[in-house]
C-alpha cells in the first residue's frame, strides 16, 4: 500500500508538489489543503481547511491516516505548523519555526552570514525614518529597500537613484505600507551579475542539491514594472556555469546549513538560495524556507526519482535519493491577472488549455465559477481567475529554445481576456 500525504498550501507550487508526489510508486494518496478547483484534473484531492488552522488540520491527518504532512508556504512554517505537528505526533517536511527564521526575518538572515562570512550584500537595519534616510543620503543610489518582515516578494524595491529609495522608506516607516513586516528596514548594497535560484533538499546535516533555474520577478517584458511573486522561470540556467553552482554549494549552501545546525537551528526541509553570480563569486539576496514558486514548477518536472521515497526517508532519518534530468530544459510561464501586482482584477474565465505531453498546467489563484442557471456540469467545470497568480504552464523539451517556443505557441493560441503574461521568460538564456 502505497503512503497518503497531506500538501499545505494552495499554489501552482503545491500543485506541482502534489502532482510529483503522485508521479512516483510510494506515494498512492494526496490531499492539499485549501488546494484549489484546478488541481482535481490530476486526481488530487482538496480539503477545505486552512493552513491558519494547525488543530483542524492536526485533526484531519489523524482521522484519516495521513503518513506525513508537505508544508509548502511561508507563512505557516513561520508560525510554526512543523512544530505543532511534531508535538502531536505526526512527521511534517519542513523547517521548525526556529529555523524558518532565515525567511521569516531577512535581519536574522543577514545576521547569520554575517556571522558565519556566507557571501551576501553589506547592509545596514533601521526602526525609523530619520536615520534610514540619513543612510540613504550618506550612501547615495544604487541602494536596495527591504521590508525585514513578509511580503510576499513585494517588499523589496531596488532603487537606482536617491528619490525612489526615499520613496520606499516613506512608504514603509509612513504609509505603513507591509504593516508589521515594516517595523524594520534592511537596506542593502546594490548587487550587479544574473541571479539564479539554487534548493536543496536538507535534513539538518546533510543536502542535496538541485539544479538551478532562474525566476522572473518584474511583471512585464524586459525586467520592467514592479517587483511580483514571480512571473515565470526556466532550468536549466546555462549562464551560470557549473563553477559558480559549485562555489554557492560550498561557500553558501554548506556552511549556512552548518552554521544553522551549529546555532541551534538545525534546518529540515527545503532551503532556498536566491543568488546573483556577481564578478566577485555568487552571493546571497534572500534564503527562503520553502520551496520556491514559480521555481518548483520548473525544477519537479526534472526530477526522475520518486519525490514521496526521498522525503519519506529524510523524515525517517535515512539517506534519501534524488535523481535529475540531464538534457532537457523546462520553461514555465505564470499567467497573471490583469492588475496583477498592485491591484489584480479577478473574475476572468480560464481558457481550457489543450492537452500537451510535454506541457503541464499548474493552478493556483482560480476558483470554480458561481452557478449562474447553466446546467451543473458547465458550471463545475468552469474556472474563474480568484487572485493575482492565476496559473502556470509548464514545457519540457531539449532545449530552452524549443521549451520556450512550444510554451508560447500554446498560451498566444489562447483567449486570455482579462489575464496577461510576460512574453520574454527564458530570453536570457538564449540572448548570451
Ligand atoms: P528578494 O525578495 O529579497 O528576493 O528581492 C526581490 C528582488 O529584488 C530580487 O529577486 C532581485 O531582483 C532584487 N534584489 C534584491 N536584493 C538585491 C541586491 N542586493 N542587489 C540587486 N538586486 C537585488
Amino acid at each position: 500500500m502505497g503512503m497518503k500525504v497531506l500538501v499545505i498550501g494552495s499554489g501552482a507550487r503545491e500543485h506541482a508538489i502534489a502532482y510529483t508526489l503522485l508521479r512516483g510508486d510510494s506515494v498512492q494518496e494526496v490531499t492539499v489543503a485549501p488546494g484549489n478547483p484546478g488541481m482535481e484534473a490530476d486526481g488530487i484531492r482538496t480539503t477545505r481547511l486552512s493552513p491558519a488552522n494547525h488543530a483542524a488540520l492536526i485533526d484531519f491527518v489523524k482521522d484519516n491516516d495521513y503518513d506525513w504532512v508537505f508544508v509548502g508556504p511561508e507563512v505557516p512554517l513561520i508560525e510554526g505548523i512543523v512544530d505543532d505537528f511534531a508535538t502531536a505526533g505526526i512527521k511534517a517536511f519542513g523547517p521548525d519555526k526556529a529555523a524558518a527564521q532565515i525567511e521569516g526575518s531577512k535581519d536574522f538572515a543577514k545576521q547569520l552570514m554575517e556571522r558565519h562570512g556566507i557571501p551576501t550584500a553589506a547592509y545596514q537595519v533601521f526602526t525609523d525614518l530619520e536615520s534610514s534616510q540619513r543612510y540613504v543620503r550618506e550612501h547615495g543610489a544604487p541602494v536596495v529597500v527591504k521590508a525585514d518582515g513578509l511580503a510576499a516578494g513585494k517588499g523589496v524595491t531596488v532603487a537606482m537613484d536617491e528619490g525612489t529609495a526615499m520613496q520606499a522608506l516613506d512608504d514603509i516607516f509612513i504609509d505603513r505600507r507591509f504593516g508589521q513586516a515594516g517595523a524594520k528596514v534592511v537596506i542593502e548594497d546594490f548587487l550587479e551579475g544574473q541571479e539564479f535560484s539554487l534548493m536543496c533538499f536538507a535534513n539538518g546535516t546533510d543536502f542535496w542539491p538541485m539544479p538551478i533555474s532562474q525566476d522572473h520577478k518584474r511583471a512585464y517584458d524586459g525586467d520592467e514594472g514592479p517587483n511580483t511573486g514571480g512571473m515565470g522561470a526556466y532550468s536549466p540556467v546555462p549562464q551560470i556555469g557549473q563553477d559558480v553552482i559549485d562555489e554557492a554549494i560550498n561557500a553558501i549552501i554548506r556552511p549556512t546549513l552548518a552554521a544553522m545546525s551549529e546555532e541551534g537551528t538545525p534546518f529540515t526541509g527545503i532551503l532556498y538560495a536566491g543568488l546573483i553570480a556577481t564578478t566577485d563569486g555568487p552571493k546571497v539576496i534572500e534564503f527562503n524556507a520553502r520551496f520556491g514558486d514559480p521555481e518548483t514548477e520548473v525544477i519537479l518536472p526534472r526530477l526522475t526519482s520518486d519525490l514521496g521515497a526521498g522525503i519519506s526517508a529524510i523524515l525517517n532519518d535515512e539517506t534519501p535519493q534524488f535523481d535529475w534530468a540531464h538534457g532537457n530544459a523546462t520553461v514555465g510561464v505564470i499567467l497573471a491577472s490583469a492588475g496583477y501586482p498592485d491591484e489584480p482584477v479577478t473574475g476572468a474565465a480560464i481558457p481550457a488549455i489543450p492537452d500537451r505531453a510535454n506541457t503541464h498546467v499548474f493552478y493556483a489563484g482560480v476558483k470554480n465559477a458561481e452557478h449562474q442557471g447553466e446546467s451543473a456540469d458547465s458550471a463545475a467545470s468552469q474556472l474563474v481567475s480568484d487572485s493575482g497568480r492565476v496559473l502556470l504552464v509548464e514545457c519540457t523539451a531539449a532545449d530552452i529554445a524549443t521549451a520556450q517556443q512550444q510554451v508560447y505557441e500554446l498560451l498566444d493560441s489562447l483567449d486570455v481576456t482579462g489575464l496577461f503574461y510576460r512574453h520574454d521568460i527564458g530570453a536570457k538564456a538564449l540572448n548570451r
